[in-house]
Formats: C-alpha cells, sequence, structure tokens
C-alpha cells in the first residue's frame, strides 16, 4: 500500500507507478490524493514562479488528470477485461462443472460396463457348459442311427418273416415253398448291393401269378396237340407225317411253350423234379443244400441236365429259364403283382423309382387286398378282360351253346376291323355321307380312362399284353418249310413283335411309331431291278423271286397325294429334306429333339457325304389339330413307347385310328360301331359277290350285317384267314406257284447279320424319359437302289437309324428275360446296378438288308388247331432269304468308317454272316405279300383300288395287301395309309357305280 509520508516520486515514477502499481485501482485512488497535496506545498512557496509554476502545475495536473483520466479509463478497460476475464471464467468453470458432470456419467457408465462384462462372462461360462454338455449328447445321438439302423434291420426281416407266415400262400404247399424261396434266393441273393429275392418277397409275386391267370393260363393258346418244338422229325400228329420235325426255341419265343398243361401244374412238376433230381444227385432236398451245392443245381437245369424223362417230362432248361424270368420278374415288377417289397428290386438300378411312379401315377394302384392285378377269366371268352371302363368297351364274348342270330339292315359299306388302316377308310366313306357299320373284336380304348392309371405295369402289359389280342380266342402257328409240323404260338411274351392289335386303333396303340415313306424303287422294285441289272441279276440275287410291281401307272407319283393326305391326319413328324424322295411340302409336324447320339452320327454322316435326316414318327412332337378337327394331345415324352413297342400312349399322342380318324367318322352320325364283335365269315351269293359278314357278339350271338360293300381291314394274316375261311378266291399251291391267297409273304428284314460296333463317350439316363422312335437320324444313302449295285448279291439296301432316345421304355423285362447258368447270383445282380445310368454306350451297326418276296414263303389254313370258335387257325410257313444277309455282308465295312468318323472307341468289324445260317424264329407284325395288290389276277388277289378280282364288293387294305415294301421303315404304316386311301377312293367309285373298276386308274 502507498505511503503519504514519502517523497514523491519524478513523474516519470508516478507514470511507472499509476501504471504498474499493485492493487491497481486502490492505488490509484490514493496516489491521485498524494498528488495534489505536493502541489498545494508547491504554490504557497512560489508566488512569481507560481503563476508559470501554477500554470505548469495546471498543465501538469491536466496532464495528470488526463492521465488519470487515461489510466481510468485503462482501469475501466482492464475492469471491463477483468469482467470479461471473470465472465470466461465463470464460462469455463461452468464447462469445467459440466466436464466434471459428464465425467462422473462417464465413471458411471464405465461401472455398469464393467459390471455388464462381468454378467457377460458369467453367461460365456455358462454357455460353454452348455456345449460341452450338447456335444456330449451329440456323441449320444450319433450313435443312436446305429442302433436304429439295426433296429430296422432287425424289423425288416420280422417284417419279412410275419408276412410270410401271415401272408397265406394261396397256391404253393409248404415245400414248394421252402424250395422255390431257396432257388429265388440262390438266382438273386442278398449281398452288399441291396436285398435279395427273399426280401423283395419274390414267393409271394410267385404263389399271386400262380393262382391267377399266368398259373391258369389265362391268356394262353392251350388247345392240343402239344408238339415240343426242336423235334428233328418225322412225326407224325393227327394222321399226318412231317419229314422235318418242327422248330426250335426256348420259352421265351411264344411258340417255345408247347407243354400241355398250365403254368401251375408246370410249376408243380417243375419243383417236384428240382427236389428229386436235387436229392438223388446231391443228396438232400434243394433247400437243404449249402448255397455253393444249390447254384450248382441250378447251373445243372440251365444246361439241360437232368433229361427230360427223368424231369417229369419238362425240359429242365426250360424250368430253369421260367425260374430265372419269373425270380426276375417278382423282384423288378410293380409291387401290385405281389414282389418288389419295398421296391428292393428298382432301388438296385439307382434311380428313385418310387418317386418316379409316384409322379407318374394318376390313381392309386389296386394293392393285393383287393386283387390288384387286372385278370383275364381263364374260363374262354369270358368277358371283362380289362380294367376300368364301361361294359361296352369290354369282354372277348362267351359262346353260349344257344347262340341267337340277328339280322341287322342293310348299310352302304362294313369295315371289317377297325384298327389303323380301317379308321382311315371309315372316316373317308363316312364323312363322304355313306353308311358305315365298322365291326372290331375288340373294346374302344379311351387313353385318360384305359390307360393313364394303370400304364406303367410292365408285368401287365408288356408281358401279359392285357390290351392286345387274347390268344385264347385264336392264335397263328408256325413253321420254316412245309416238311415241319407248325408250333402254334400259345403265349405272349416280351418283344413279340406278333402282338396283334385289339380294339379301336388296332395295334397301333402298341406300336412303335417308326414312319417313312416307300420311295419310287419299291413300286417299280421288279421294273426298275430288271432295267437297270437284267433279270439275271434279280434270279440270282433273290433265288425263287416273286417280286412285283405296284399297279400304280406313275409309281410313286400317284401315292404321293394320298400320302400328303395321310399324313395331315396322323400328325406326321420329320422333314423334306429326303434327296431321294420329291416331297411338296414338309410333314405337319417338326421333328422330336435329337438326341446327343443323333447329333454325333448326323455330324460324322454328313463329314462322309451322306445326307443324314430325321428319322420320321407318328408321335405328336407338338399340339395339333388335324384335317378331321380332331385335337392331338404331344408327347409327354415318358419313354414308355419302346422295349419292344409294347405300350400304349396315355395321351394320345402315338397316332392311331381311335385319336385321329374315328372320332370325326362318329360324330358324322353315319358309323354305327361295334365293338366285341368278332367276325368269322363272308358270305357270297351265286356270282360271288359278297352279301354279308357274319360275326359273334360278346354274348356268343352271331350277326348277320349284308352291306353293297365290304372291306376287309382285319390285320395282315387275319385279312388272307376270313377269305380262306369263307371260300373267296384261289388259295396259294406253293408246289406248283399257282393260286394266289397266302403267296410271297415277305418282311421288312431278316437273317444272319454281319455288323459293326462301337464304343462313344455318350452317356445319360437310361431310364424311361423321351419317345419311342423319335430323336434319331437316319440316312438313305445305302437304301433301296440309292447306289450302284453291280457286281454285288443283292437288291434293296439298309436304312441306319441312329440315336432313339435311350431311356426308350422301362427294359425291366430285359433284366428277367437273361436266363443263362452264368447269370445265376450276385455278378448278374450287381451287373444291374446303376443300369439306367450309362456314361458311355456300344453302337452296333447291323445293316440288315431287305427281305424281298419269294414262292417258297406262304400263309395258308392250318389243318391241326383251330380258334375258340372251332375255326382254322392260319399257318405261316416262312424262312430267311438270301438277300439280306448279303447285303449287310457288304455295308458293314461302311458302317465301321461311320463309327470311326464318330470317334467310337473299340470299333471292330464282325465276321462275315453266312446267309440262311440262323432260321426265322418269330414273325413280323410287318408281313407284306400274301394278299396283294397287282396288275393281273393271276399273281395278286386285288387290283389297284384294293377290290379283289372277282368279288367285286370286297376290298382289302392292310400291310400284307402291298406286293412289296422295303426297310426304309421297319413299319410299313406309313405306306400302308397311303394305300388304305386309295381304297377307300375306289370305295366310293364303287358306290358311285358298282362294278369293277378296272376302267378307272390310280
Ligand atoms: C409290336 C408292334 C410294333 C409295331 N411298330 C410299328 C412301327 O414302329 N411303325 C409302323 O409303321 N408300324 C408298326 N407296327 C405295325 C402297325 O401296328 C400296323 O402296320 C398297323 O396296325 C396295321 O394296321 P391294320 O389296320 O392293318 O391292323 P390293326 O391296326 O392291327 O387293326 C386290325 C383290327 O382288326 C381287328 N380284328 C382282327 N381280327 C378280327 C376279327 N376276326 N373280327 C373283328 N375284328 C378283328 C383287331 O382287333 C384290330 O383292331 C407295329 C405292330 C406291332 C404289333
Ligand atoms: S413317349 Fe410320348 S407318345 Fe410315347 S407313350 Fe409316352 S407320351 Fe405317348
Amino acid at each position: 500500500m502507498a505511503d503519504s509520508s514519502q517523497k514523491p516520486v519524478e513523474t516519470k515514477d508516478r507514470r511507472t507507478f499509476l501504471k504498474v502499481g499493485g492493487g491497481v485501482v486502490v492505488g490509484a485512488a490514493v496516489a491521485g490524493v498524494a498528488t495534489i497535496a505536493y502541489y498545494n506545498g508547491v504554490v504557497g512557496n512560489n508566488n512569481s514562479t507560481s503563476s508559470s509554476t501554477v500554470e505548469s502545475l495546471s498543465s501538469q495536473l491536466a496532464n495528470t488528470q488526463s492521465q488519470l483520466s487515461d489510466t481510468q479509463s485503462s482501469l475501466s478497460n482492464a475492469q471491463s477485461s477483468l469482467s470479461a476475464a471473470n465472465s470466461q471464467n465463470a464460462g469455463l468453470n461452468s464447462q469445467l462443472s459440466q466436464t466434471q458432470a459428464s465425467l462422473t456419467s462417464a465413471n458411471g457408465q464405465v461401472s455398469s460396463l464393467q459390471s455388464a462384462v462381468t454378467t457377460a462372462n458369467g453367461q460365456i461360462s455358462s454357455l460353454q457348459g452348455a456345449v460341452t454338455s450338447a456335444n456330449g449328447q451329440i456323441t449320444t445321438l450319433q450313435g443312436q442311427p446305429s442302433t436304429a439302423n439295426s433296429q430296422v434291420s432287425s424289423l425288416t426281416n420280422e417284417t419279412t418273416n410275419l408276412m410270410m407266415a401271415a401272408d397265406a400262400l394261396t397256391t404253393l404247399g409248404a415245400q414248394e415253398a421252402a424250395c422255390l424261396e431257396a432257388a429265388v434266393q440262390s438266382i438273386i441273393p442278398s449281398d452288399s448291393t441291396g436285398p435279395g429275392a427273399k426280401e423283395a418277397g419274390v414267393l409271394f409275386f410267385l404263389d399271386r401269378q400262380l393262382a391267377g391267370e399266368y398259373g391258369k393260363a389265362g391268356n394262353m393258346f392251350m388247345q392240343a396237340p402239344y408238339v415240343l418244338p426242336g423235334l428233328t422229325g418225322p412225326i407224325t400228329v393227327d394222321g399226318v407225317t412231317y419229314s422235318a420235325g418242327t422248330m426250335s426255341g426256348t420259352l421265351s419265343a411264344g411258340y417255345g411253350y408247347q407243354h400241355g398243361m398250365n403254368f401251375r401244374t408246370f410249376w408243380r412238376y417243375g419243383v417236384l423234379a428240382l427236389e428229386s433230381y436235387s436229392t438223388s444227385a446231391y443228396g438232400g432236398a434243394f433247400e437243404t443244400l449249402p448255397a455253393a451245392t444249390q447254384t450248382q443245381v441250378l447251373t445243372d437245369l440251365a444246361n439241360g441236365k437232368p433229361a427230360a424223362s427223368s424231369f417229369t417230362d419238362i425240359n429242365p432248361a426250360d424250368f430253369f429259364w421260367e425260374l430265372f424270368f419269373m425270380t426276375w420278374c417278382g423282384f423288378l415288377m410293380d409291387p401290385m403283382h405281389g414282389g418288389n417289397r419295398g421296391d428292393g428290386g428298382l432301388d438296385l438300378h439307382g434311380l428313385q423309382r418310387r418317386e418316379y411312379r409316384r409322379l407318374l401315377r394318376r390313381r392309386p394302384y389296386h394293392d393285393a387286398a383287393d386283387g390288384g392285378e387286372y385278370t383275364y377269366n381263364t374260363e374262354a371268352g369270358e368277358p371283362g378282360p380289362v380294367p376300368g371302363g364301361s361294359g361296352l368297351h369290354r369282354g372277348r364274348g362267351r359262346r353260349l351253346e344257344m347262340s341267337t342270330v340277328i339280322t341287322h339292315p342293310a348299310v352302304d359299306a362294313v369295315v371289317m376291323g377297325e384298327g389303323a388302316l380301317g379308321g382311315d377308310v371309315t372316316v373317308k366313306l363316312a364323312t363322304a355321307g355313306y353308311k358305315v357299320v365298322g365291326l372290331d373284336k375288340g373294346p374302344y380304348w379311351e387313353y385318360a380312362t384305359d390307360f393313364a392309371p394303370i400304364k406303367y405295369d410292365e408285368w401287365g402289359i408288356s408281358w401279359n399284353r392285357k390290351f392286345d389280342h387274347p390268344l385264347t380266342l385264336s392264335t397263328f402257328t408256325m413253321r420254316n418249310n412245309p416238311n415241319q409240323f407248325a408250333l402254334p404260338v400259345r403265349r405272349n411274351t416280351s418283344g413279340q413283335a406278333h402282338s396283334g392289335g385289339h380294339g379301336i386303333g388296332g395295334a397301333t396303340q402298341h406300336y412303335g411309331g417308326d414312319m417313312g415313306r416307300y420311295a419310287n424303287w419299291v413300286y417299280t422294285m421288279y421294273s426298275s431291278t430288271v432295267s437297270r441289272y437284267g433279270l439275271a441279276y434279280l434270279n440270282a440275287a433273290v433265288p425263287n423271286q416273286d417280286v412285283f410291281d405296284y399297279p400304280y401307272t406313275n409309281g410313286y407319283t400317284d401315292v404321293a397325294p394320298y400320302y400328303v393326305d395321310w399324313e395331315q391326319a396322323w400328325g406326321i413328324t420329320g422333314t423334306n429334306e429326303n434327296p431321294f424322295m420329291p416331297m411338296a411340302a414338309n410333314f405337319p409336324m417338326p421333328p422330336a429333339p435329337l438326341t446327343p447320339t443323333a447329333l454325333a452320327y448326323q455330324a460324322a454322316t454328313e463329314a462322309l457325304g451322306y445326307n443324314p435326316i430325321p428319322a420320321p414318327t407318328s408321335l405328336a412332337s407338338q399340339p395339333y389339330v388335324n384335317q378331321n378337327g380332331i385335337q392331338v394331345n404331344e408327347c409327354l415324352y415318358d419313354g414308355w413307347c419302346g422295349e419292344g413297342c409294347n405300350y400304349p400312349c396315355e395321351v394320345g399322342a402315338k397316332a392311331n385310328s381311335a385319336y385321329r380318324t374315328i372320332p370325326a367318322a362318329i360324330a358324322t352320325g353315319n358309323l354305327d360301331l361295334r365293338v366285341n364283335s368278332y367276325i368269322f365269315r363272308l358270305d357270297t351269293n351265286l356270282n360271288g359277290q359278297v352279301t354279308d359278314v357274319r360275326y359273334y357278339d360278346a354274348m356268343g350271338n352271331i350277326h348277320v350285317q349284308p352291306a353293297t360293300t365290304f372291306i376287309n381291314t382285319l390285320w395282315g394274316y387275319n385279312i388272307i384267314r376270313l377269305q380262306a375261311l369263307s371260300g373267296i378266291g384261289t388259295n396259294y399251291n406253293p408246289t406248283t406257284v399257282t393260286g394266289t391267297l397266302g403267296r410271297g409273304t415277305a418282311q421288312p428284314t431278316g437273317g444272319a447279320s454281319r455288323s459293326a460296333t462301337g464304343t462313344v463317350a455318350i452317356g445319360g439316363n437310361s431310364y424311361p424319359a423321351g419317345n419311342g422312335k423319335g430323336g434319331a437320324i437316319q440316312i438313305l444313302d445305302l437304301a433301296d437302289d440309292n447306289y450302284d449295285h453291280t457286281g454285288k448279291n443283292y437288291i434293296g439296301g439298309s436304312r441306319m437309324m441312329v440315336g432313339i432316345y435311350m431311356g426308350s421304355g422301362p427294359g425291366n423285362l430285359a433284366i428277367a428275360g437273361s436266363p443263362s447258368a452264368a447269370n445265376i447270383g450276385s455278378k448278374y445282380k450287381a451287373s444291374q446296378q446303376n443300369k439306367y445310368q450309362v456314361t458311355k454306350q456300344t453302337l452296333s451297326f447291323a445293316p440288315s438288308g431287305m427281305w424281298p418276296a419269294v414262292t417258297t414263303n406262304y400263309a395258308d389254313l392250318d389243318p391241326h388247331y383251330t380258334d375258340l370258335y372251332g375255326d382254322p387257325l392260319i399257318r405261316q410257313t416262312m424262312d430267311v432269304v438270301p438277300n439280306g444277309t448279303n447285303c449287310s455282308n457288304d455295308q458293314a465295312a461302311t458302317y465301321e468308317a461311320i463309327l470311326n468318323k464318330m470317334g467310337a472307341t473299340s470299333v471292330a468289324l464282325g465276321a462275315a454272316a453266312t446267309p440262311q445260317s440262323a432260321h426265322l424264329a418269330t414273325w413280323s407284325a410287318h408281313t407284306r405279300g400274301g394278299a396283294r395288290i397287282g396288275n393281273s389276277p393271276a399273281t395278286s388277289v386285288y387290283n389297284a383300288w384294293g377290290q379283289h378280282w372277282n368279288a367285286f364288293n370286297l376290298f382289302a387294305t392292310g400291310e400284307i395287301t402291298l406286293p412289296n415294301g422295303d426297310n426304309v421303315t421297319t413299319g410299313g404304316t406309313h405306306p400302308a395309309g397311303a394305300s388304305a386311301l386309295i381304297v377307300a377312293e375306289g370305295v366310293k367309285q364303287y358306290l358311285a357305280s358298282p362294278g369293277s373298276l378296272l376302267t378307272t386308274s390310280v
């Protein structure tokens, strides 16, 4: 603090003091008082100088005041700065407080986080405990499936045993069952590939079949005499001696079974013989022998040991064949037939077929409880052979002792047989306004109700042929030459192409749908060959040749418009790129998509300079409406068309008259369609003209149907038979080569062939998918006379069609149908594993040449066997000709080159085949000739219009009326279809102006 006694300080010092004194405000005020006192002492002491002094002092005072004012101002500024600083300080304090509060809150959060971490740590440790405990549980659970598996397998065994105990065997006795169970298990053992025949319930399949139609021979021709195949002769039957005995054949052929007993008896004798042989040769009943010995016993049987005389007069190889076949059928066929339990058999294939089936089924199958199997009644002629549907469509008719004769009013035309070609004629006549009666021995199948629910039944359809001609009604007999006794075809077998049609649509209900026109060379086969190579060439190439031209003035050109009309109606697929056959327009539908194999073949043949084209089919590749206004569904590509052409189509995509022509005829109101009508006679008047047709109805009543015209479309041999039974025309005499009815029968191909084989790395799923004949490529460069035959020894050529869908048909019957000693047991079973998932294919090109007509092949009435009603059956006398084999030997190397071009590996050319080294062992659905159209009544039955040479109001059409055919279409329905339309035209001309139609030309 300042002191008033202190000596005044220099201004300079005061200024400094004023400027810098501590406690600035107080100090400045005290200093101000001291300065005034100092000035007063100076003024009192010196007046002279006082005024100047005063002035000086005043000035100083003023200065001082000014300085004071400055100081005050500075002070004020300082205060204001202080105040601002204070205020800043207060702000800072407030911020500090806030910061402190935040810090406090953060501290609180940290604390609570620390406590959360502590809690989480606790949870983690309790979760770790839970994981440890779960791991323990998992280990326990992992152990459970194997326990469960072993429980399942023991339950399965128990179930099998229980089923065996509970499922009363209806046919087999206890020892038969024991013997057969051991036998089937020996053929298909339980092993690493899965369950065997026992688990699959094959025994129950056998038992059920033996109790049903199979055992009772319900769909077999069982008339005596019984003459075994393979007899060398001479033999005498019914007083007639046959120097050459009989054809040889196994049970796989329809004529192979010639035992005078039904299958129930056959099996009973077979099992008895098996037990007896096991005991005598191996020291115990079959079921008691060690597994290896059981296999040996079966091997003996397969090899024909012991002699039939010590095997209850059954050929042991026959019994083995049936045993093996039925075992595999029981393993693979639909479970509704009693076997294939758990689909174990089918799972062997590696495809989830149960799923597949579930998808396909539109209705549940019948199960064992309600009879499952759709059966024919054993009583000959009993109605009701087919499932579902109305009574109108069913039945084969029971013959009554006292039948009634019913005569109907006359109509314009009777179409006899409403199959493929009958439908073609019917629709033309009905839509032209003529009154038509259509007769057929079978039902009117409805694809939606008859086929869709039950089509996927290999056993019922493909083997037992429930939609085909019943053999109890009639069959055919066959032999290779006139010195043999002809054997009747007694049973249907898979792939046996004779399975005739039955009902509307005929055989085209289950055919393959392979199509193709005949080229001009076929229509002019005789004249073309003779003019190009000479008659000597034809005679040398085809010994006993019976080759004729068609009676069409301009050959193919005359037929072309009829082809177009027919193709439109049937909805043929394909292209018109065939360089050997002019086609003005394309087929109405495009081909089905080509398969990878077909594409490879196409590329290879094109590169080699050939002309590959898609093979035509009659399987609709797209929705379509034909010129009859009929809506056609497209193919579903379920693949069931294939496998021996056994299956009908559940959507009507496979063309036949029931879904292409006859509905349009019905719609006109001019068609009276009578099903279940079995035609047996044509009656004629004194002028040889037909007056009426007689037929049996389903109840055995006889109907008489008069008409102005009669069109015989009963198919193949039936056409010949009806006329032979009715005495119309002259029967063929092979010794004198005179007469025409039955003369010159032929097939598309036949005889031993040489092949080229190779493996292509093209895989796929070969379980049913695709369609029967679609997706393939063919070349016709090596067919007909499309290349120079000079120096060769055959006429015609081959068509090689390659690449139909791999999954064309289920194929399980082929597995079952491979009985041999080598196929007993696990090895064969293993070879069937995952069979349908192939990664490569072996292609075999066997260019079978065509089969021309010869005078030694013919058909006539059989003197030993009759149909159900006592009328003689038709008899085929036919054997292969050298032409086909000669062609094959010549062409096989060409196909070897194609295989190489395709990049195939392991390509091999087979050895040359010997002509006529193998004999005909079946007959074809494609028999042509036999009742030919032609230019002369001396060599043909009908003229160009299909009109009988003498009975002018009788017409016929069918493949068998065509003089020749080649092998460009295996089928022949396509050219026969065009010719049916020519016949329809002829009938219309006759109805307009009755009489011979020779004045007009086609
Ligand atoms: C297994 C098999 C596969 C085939 N594959 C092909 C193929 O891929 N391509 C091809 O072009 N062709 C094929 N065909 C041939 C084709 O089916 C025939 O060419 C065609 O059916 C012939 O027609 P259709 O009218 O002459 O005889 P069908 O169509 O058989 O018709 C004859 C009709 O007459 C009836 N009938 C017979 N006898 C009597 C009687 N006494 N009383 C009353 N009615 C009777 C029948 O019930 C039948 O409905 C195949 C045939 C079969 C059997
Ligand atoms: S493959 Fe096509 S045409 Fe053949 S049966 Fe199946 S749906 Fe019908």
